[in-house]
């Protein structure tokens, strides 16, 4: 095996302070293929110091829009030099097929693009206030930003926040998820040689438990942005609140896909599917509940099933491959089990069920499109948990009312769809949804222009947009007096 992976602080790679490192796995195969830095404590208050003091010290922190745009820009660009192997190397550690792991380098290539633009655009307001003062507001990056990611998108969801973070003008220090840690380790490459400062973007890899969490308890830590599970973003918030960092969470989901029966059938058929076994089914917005409207369930149904049959399982790397394997053993068996508490409450199982492990898949993860119906049943655990796999409930619903009621009704508030012919009935159930991300005859489609981020026990905050990069910033106002006279508020 080639020499392990390294942590990168203050500008250089170095191995952990232990010499410690910890095994990086291919899930279709279970192989290992790569020994990465397995940061401790000290590694992480080595790397927030770095930048505390690249933030305050060194200059980045009153550094200029369009130099910050202009690295940013070099960094996209050394991206996508380097699109294909970007590409290969999430595929061969997250498991998602080649064309999705393609995607997402597209995507994160944009997302340096866009805030590279957006951080030398107008900024602020002034306002028309009594007396002769002259108020306004400015906006100022916020410090040193603690970011904590997840496996399903390796690599943009790195880029997400370290773009925006470092456009606005903050320093960063970065742990991505220990399951995934290699196209993220090329992002630090690419940004070093862009040329950012020593200190304005480090990389910590290690475990949640020691790295995550010193990050969300350091007092040199101005902001956390985190994406992963709710009840790993809930700890985070404790433990930042004692020194009230500034918080964006990107948390589960249970999302809903409505479909009325004037609907296009086919189109919704197609994104039922797409919605739901897109990325393995590890996707925080999901369509993961699909409400049908009675008179269409049976049929709609033998349709999807039959669909969802002939998908192409097998390892991201075949380019005939449709869905690729779990990212983890660990993660497989607790798919498997949600298989089972589904059959244990009695929900009709009506394809898939099982792990995949035919001829080329006996060591990978592979588990297989499964749908369960569930009918009028809303409080199953399998209807209102987070399964985060390949697992599709289906419900069904009388009225346009028990719909919104049904699709409102678990803690989580993502994303959520609807599908008819009805113009009108559209808007008002996308406006009655409790949710984030919305689709109006689609699932999924999202931009890096508009808001990412969820409703209720889903999140605070959002990432992408406008929105994604005033997260990153502080509003200040200034007062300037135009008459510079003493106020004779005191007679003596
Ligand atoms: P997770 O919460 O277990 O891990 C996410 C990250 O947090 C990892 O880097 C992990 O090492 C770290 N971590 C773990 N414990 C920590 C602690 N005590 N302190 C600090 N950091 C800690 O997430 P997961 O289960 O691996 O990922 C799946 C979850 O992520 C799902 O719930 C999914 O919906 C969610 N997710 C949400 C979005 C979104 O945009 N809303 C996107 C992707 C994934």
């Amino acid at each position: 095996m080639k020499e392990a992976k390294k942590l990168f602080i203050d500008g250089e790679w170095v191995s952990s302070s232990t010499g410690e490192t910890f095994e990086v796995r291919n899930p279709a195969s279970g192989e290992v293929i790569a020994q990465v830095a397995k940061g401790t404590r000290d590694d992480t208050k080595k790397a927030i110091q770095a930048a505390r003091r690249a933030f305050d010290e060194s200059g980045w922190g009153e550094s200029k829009a369009r130099d910050r745009a202009e690295l940013l820009w070099k960094a996209a660009d050394l991206i996508e030099e380097r699109a294909e192997e970007f590409a290969q190397t999430d595929t061969r550690n997250n498991g998602k097929p080649l064309r999705e792991s393609r995607y997402d380098v597209a995507d994160a290539v944009n997302q340096f693009r866009y805030y590279a633009g957006l951080c030398t655009k107008p900024q602020g307001q002034t306002y028309d206030v009594p007396d002769d003062i002259q108020a306004m507001v400015v906006r100022e990056p916020i410090g040193v930003v603690g970011a904590i990611t997840c496996w399903n998108y390796p690599l943009v969801m790195n880029a997400q926040k370290v773009a925006p973070a470092l456009a606005a003008g903050n320093t960063l220090v970065l742990k991505p998820a220990d399951l995934t840690p290699l196209s993220t380790i090329m992002l630090f490459e690419c940004l070093e040689k862009a040329g950012f400062p020593p200190g304005v973007a480090n990389l910590v890899t290690g475990p949640g438990s020691v790295v995550g969490d010193e990050i969300s308890r350091n007092e040199s830590v101005d902001k956390v942005a985190f994406t992963g599970g709710t009840e790993t973003g809930i700890t985070i918030m404790k433990n930042a609140a004692d020194t009230v960092k500034k918080l964006s969470l990107e948390l589960g989901g249970k999302s809903p896909n409505i479909v009325f029966a004037d609907a296009d059938f086919e189109t919704a058929v197609d994104y039922a599917l797409f919605a739901i076994f897109a990325n393995q089914g590890e996707v925080c917005s999901a369509g993961s509940r699909l409400l049908l409207e009675e008179g269409i369930y049976e049929t709609f149904l033998a349709r999807l099933v039959e669909r969802a049959q002939k998908i192409v399982v097998g390892d991201g790397a075949n380019p005939e491959t449709e869905m690729g394997p779990l990212i983890s053993e660990g993660h497989m068996e607790r798919v498997l089990d949600y298989i089972r508490i589904g059959l244990d409450e009695g929900a009709r199982l009506l394809c898939g069920g099982k792990r995949l492990t035919s001829h080329g898949l006996e060591k990978g993860y592979f588990v297989e499109p499964t749908i369960f119906a569930v009918d009028h049943r809303n409080d199953l655990r399998i209807v209102q948990e987070e399964i985060f796999g390949p697992v599709l409930v289906v419900q069904k619903f009388r009225t346009e009312q028990e719909a919104v009621q049904l699709a409102n009704s678990t803690k989580y508030g993502l994303a959520g769809a609807v599908f008819t012919n009805d113009g009108a009935r559209a808007q008002r159930i996308i406006r009655k949804m409790r949710a984030g991300i919305t689709w109006i005859n689609t699932y999924h489609p999202t931009f890096n222009e508009a808001p990412w981020g969820g409703y209720k026990m889903s999140g605070i905050g959002r990432e992408l947009g406008t929105y994604g990069y005033e997260a990153y910033t502080e509003l200040k106002q200034i007062n300037i007096n135009m008459n510079v006279k003493p106020s004779g508020w005191f007679r003596n």
